[in-house]
């Protein structure tokens, strides 16, 4: 069979980045592990984020030279520099989540997360709503400290809503919770639903919050100034929405005045040499709400230079 088989991006399965698809995690041999986890069920008022890992997946086959055996990695044409050369990908395929279960899908995913942990592969979360993020990071248990980067409109620091504990209001407060985070900064915060009270209680955590002015005003450099020099190991999390609804509208929360894919990419670049990424999540693509694939192309795409900032140029 030639290795040219399937080789342009519309054919073939569409895995991430065309990269193998492995099925037994036992048997996982891969610098990076991309991992589908589908559930809506902790989403309010606009579900459908569980179609997003088949969309993102479906539009990341144009970067399908990436997920290749001995890939040649990308050229950044701002940087000079080749990015992900060599770096080998595999795409686990989807966690086995149950619908609706919030409960039962956290220990589904801290499980699948924990073993892509025990292969040595970086886990690169595809959600869900945001509150997979809480199990995710639940898998690093033995990493500690971690530093959770989170860019997002929402702080998603709500203790609880309508009784429920781990709505896509709540992640963060769960992750506050876990006694190996040690810090969470929240990037893009902005829209009429973020209170008083969820902004007191995380500043009182110490923990970092930049709304989207102070992104505008101050720039990636600014904000990067702010940050910690050491930042020991971090988690990202990208919630869509932190980006403008112009460039990202297929999303249930989409709030005005967002964030460009600049802002982001750029503060991701500056925080990689003051520590090491440990794992990946982006998460409320809502394929249902989306104009023209829009927003799962450029999901794909902020995956992949989120991923290419963990590992050294050539
Ligand atoms: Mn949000
Ligand atoms: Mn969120």
């Amino acid at each position: 069979m030639s290795d040219r088989r399937g080789s342009l991006p519309h054919t073939g399965i569409a895995t991430f980045a065309k990269a193998p698809y492995v099925e037994d995690l036992t048997t996982l041999d891969a610098d990076v592990a991309i991992l589908g986890v589908p559930t809506d069920a902790a989403a309010g008022m606009r579900p459908g984020c569980r179609q997003a890992p088949r969309a993102i997946r479906d539009a990341s086959t144009r970067f399908g030279f990436l997920g290749r055996a001995s890939s040649e990695g990308y050229f950044d044409i701002n940087q000079g520099r080749t990015l992900l050369r060599g770096v080998r990908v595999a795409d686990c395929g989807d966690a086995d989540v149950t619908l609706y279960d919030v409960e039962r899908n956290v220990a589904i995913i801290e499980d699948e997360v924990r073993a892509l942990l025990s292969k040595g592969a970086l886990p690169v979360v595809l959600g869900g709503d945001h509150s997979i993020s809480y199990p995710v990071i639940r898998a690093f248990h033995r990493v500690e400290p971690v530093t959770v980067v989170l860019f997002d409109a929402h702080l998603d620091y709500r203790d609880e809503a309508r009784g429920l504990r781990l709505t896509n209001n709540s992640p963060f407060r769960r992750v506050q919770e876990l006694p190996f985070v040690q810090r969470i900064i929240t990037i893009g915060v902005r829209g009429v639903k973020s209170t008083d009270r969820e902004l007191q209680e995380t500043l009182e955590r110490g923990n970092l919050v930049f709304t989207n002015y102070e992104v505008f005003d101050q720039g990636h450099t600014g904000i990067l100034s702010q940050l910690p020099d050491d930042l020991g190991r971090y988690y990202v999390s990208i919630d869509i929405d932190a980006l403008d609804p112009s460039v990202a509208p297929g999303t249930e929360s989409p709030e005005a005045e967002g964030l460009t894919y600049t802002h982001i990419k750029r503060i991701l670049q500056g925080l990689a040499p003051r520590g090491t990424l440990i794992g990946l999540d982006l998460v409320e693509v809502n394929p249902y709400l989306d104009h023209s694939e829009q927003t799962q192309h450029v999901a794909a795409q902020l995956v992949i230079e989120a991923v290419a900032t963990a590992f050294r140029p050539s």
